[in-house]
This record gives structure tokens, C-alpha cells and sequence, in this order.
């Protein structure tokens, strides 16, 4: 087994489920487990390792490389420590066969953390360190839930010229994702016996009028607008609750919309994008954000140099998209240009089935040694 197959097979035994997702103080929760191990494996290559505390128990850990001269560049590898729960508990037994590694959040990110950390302790020991570029390793909390770690990151003025974040894009380089909001519509009406529903104003019925205009002519409207990388932006109608018996008119209706939006669109263009929807078809509603913190799109320049330069080490000639949201967005949102690369495939992701190709995992070392070692 190489170094980085290893350590990926170590990561997977390290339950690190995100906190958000289990009961209070199940034995799974929390990234500390993989911060500790991550802590040890890096200053045992001789790393610079500086824990930061975001929440209680939970810490994003940076392990540094200087460089052999004075730094003119800083270069960031950005995976995630925590993941979505296991579906059963032998998941977090890895299982290397057939040219795989099997076991829970192999691709989704303890492969990325293993080729990034595992890049960084190689050349850490090598004599083709980079003269003048600091590189950054930083193990992220809470990508899976709120990004409370590359928020927390980004809000300390940490500054990097290029963040490679690891996710699992199929070793392609990822320089634009959608950004995701979540909204809450309410409808009003006014409550009357079931008997005499003349009397009243149903809620209920207008927001199905409201729910079926969103799922067809504002689809229809979404899929005009085309992104080059990142196709159409969508709405998902993902509940809806409204009323109480059946023998009352409901006075209050409740829905709650997914909206991936591309590039250029805020949460108050489609705010007022949906407004005016709604009065064009005489409806009415009023319209909430739900998500705590701003999920933006991302879209990094395939054009700058270091960029340029990463393009070569993947041997890929046109950027690509992705459709979900990650922590590259709030990097590139704090002024960061950030790339999104990392072996294995989203469609395993967060499934029963999760794997990383052992291939896949080396390819992903010996590219980002490449991207290092180029650099000027
Ligand atoms: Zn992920």
C-alpha cells in the first residue's frame, strides 16, 4: 500500500460526521478525531500545524510549508474534515479491492485530504520544495452544513493567491459551481368554518397556484438563461404545509424552494424576479432566505497564470463546472481565487457505495507535486 492509500484507509476509520447531522454527543460527531490525526501526521513530516477552534470541539487545522527562500506566493489546499453520517457503521471500515477503496466518504473528502496532505509531506521531505511559495494546507469543519470553517477562515483575513479546494470532481478543474438559496413563500388567508369556505380566503389553494407556477412557467424561464459551464439555474419546489383540519379554511401556507442560481444572480434579484412573477399572475406571497450564511456562485478566471499553470500539471485545456455548492465559493467570495479538484466522483458521493479509485488518488498526488513543482 502506498503512503497516500494509507492514510486515505486511516481517514475513513475516523468517524468525523458532522454534528448537524446525529443526535446530541453521538459517538460519530466532529471533526476532532481527523483534526488530532491530521495534527500528528503533518508536524511528524515536519509541518507547521496551527489549530483554530471555530466551534466548541471543533477545529479547522492548518499545517504550513515554507518555502526554501522568501515567499512571494501563498497557495492553499482546502479539503473538508466532516461528512454526511454513515449508513452503517462497518462504512467506516475501508475495504481496498479491485483497484478501489471502499468505505464511507472515500471520495467525499477523505481521498482529497489524503492526496493534499500526502502531497505536502512529500515534498516537505524533498529537494524540490518551492522556492518562494508558502503552501497551506487547511483541514475545514462543517462544509456539509454551514461552512462554518472556511467562513471562519476567510473572516480572519487569511489570504492565499490560489485555493485548490478538495472535492470529488473526476480529477477535473472545477472553476465555476452554482450558489444555492433556500426560500421560504408564505401565503395568507383568512380562516372560516369548513362549512362556509365563501367566507373565507383559502391559503392552501393559492400557494398550489403559486407552486405550480414555479414548476412550470418560471422553470421554463430559468432554462432560457444558459451559463457556458454551468447550464441553466433551477427551482425545487421541496415542501410545502399549510392548514390544519378539514373542516377550517386555512389561513397560512407554507413553502420551501431550493434555488441554484448561477453567476450574477443575488438573493435580491431573484427575490424580485419571483416578486414580480407573482404580480404578473395576481398571486401573493411573502418571500424569506432560510440559509444562515450566503451561498454564492463561483467562477474563478481560467485565464491567470497560476491557473494556467495548475491547467498544464491536470493536462485538462477547458475549465469545467460544477453544479453544487462548496467551500470554494466562500474562499473566492473572501477574494481567494479558488479551483475545485479532487479524485472521485460526486455521483458516489454521500451513497451507500461510496469508493476511490486507487489510480485516481495517485494521479491526484502526482498532479498537484506537478502544479508545485512548476512553479516559478
Ligand atoms: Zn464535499
Amino acid at each position: 500500500m502506498t503512503e497516500i492509500e494509507k492514510l486515505a484507509c486511516e481517514l475513513i476509520a475516523l468517524p468525523s460526521v458532522n454534528p448537524a447531522f446525529l443526535p446530541v454527543n453521538h459517538p460519530d460527531a466532529g471533526e476532532a478525531r481527523v483534526a488530532d490525526f491530521l495534527a500528528a501526521t503533518a508536524a511528524k513530516a515536519g509541518l507547521d500545524i496551527e489549530p483554530q477552534e471555530i466551534l466548541p470541539g471543533r477545529s479547522n487545522i492548518l499545517a504550513r510549508l515554507a518555502p526554501s527562500r522568501a515567499v512571494k506566493r501563498r497557495i492553499l489546499l482546502a479539503p473538508h474534515t466532516d461528512t454526511v453520517a454513515a449508513f452503517s457503521p462497518d462504512q467506516f471500515a475501508p475495504r481496498v479491492r479491485g483497484g478501489r477503496i471502499h468505505g464511507r466518504v472515500a471520495c467525499d473528502t477523505k481521498g482529497s485530504i489524503a492526496s493534499m496532505l500526502g502531497a505536502l509531506m512529500i515534498l516537505a521531505r524533498s529537494q524540490a520544495r518551492p522556492a518562494a511559495t508558502e503552501i497551506v494546507f487547511a483541514g475545514l469543519i462543517d462544509e456539509e452544513n454551514a461552512q462554518a470553517g472556511s467562513r471562519a477562515l476567510a473572516a480572519s483575513g487569511f489570504k492565499a493567491d490560489l485555493a485548490i479546494v478538495g472535492e470529488p470532481t473526476r480529477l477535473r478543474v472545477v472553476t465555476a459551481h452554482k450558489g444555492n438559496l433556500w426560500l421560504r413563500l408564505e401565503t395568507r388567508g383568512k380562516a372560516a368554518h369548513g362549512s362556509c369556505p365563501h367566507l373565507g380566503r383559502n391559503a392552501v389553494h393559492e400557494m398550489s397556484r403559486i407552486v405550480d407556477l414555479l414548476e412550470t412557467d418560471y422553470a421554463r424561464q430559468l432554462r432560457k438563461k444558459r451559463h457556458p459551464l454551468l447550464g441553466c439555474s433551477t427551482v425545487n419546489v421541496g415542501s410545502i404545509h399549510g392548514g390544519g383540519q378539514p373542516n377550517i379554511v386555512p389561513a397560512q401556507c407554507e413553502a420551501r424552494l431550493d434555488r441554484r442560481t448561477l453567476p450574477g444572480e443575488t438573493w435580491s434579484s431573484v427575490r424580485n424576479e419571483l416578486e414580480r412573477l407573482l404580480r404578473r399572475h395576481n398571486l401573493r406571497a411573502s418571500i424569506h432566505t432560510e440559509k444562515t450564511g450566503a451561498c454564492h456562485p463561483m467562477e474563478t478566471s481560467a485565464e491567470s497564470p497560476l491557473v494556467r499553470i495548475f491547467f498544464q500539471a491536470a493536462r485538462q485545456k477547458a475549465p469545467v463546472g460544477a453544479v453544487y455548492f462548496c467551500d470554494a465559493s466562500v474562499l473566492a467570495h473572501a477574494g481567494i481565487p479558488s479551483l475545485v479538484f479532487g479524485p472521485g466522483d460526486i455521483a458516489q458521493a454521500h451513497t451507500a457505495e461510496e469508493w476511490v479509485g486507487l489510480a485516481a488518488l495517485a494521479r491526484s498526488t502526482e498532479c498537484l507535486l506537478k502544479f508545485f513543482t512548476s512553479l516559478p
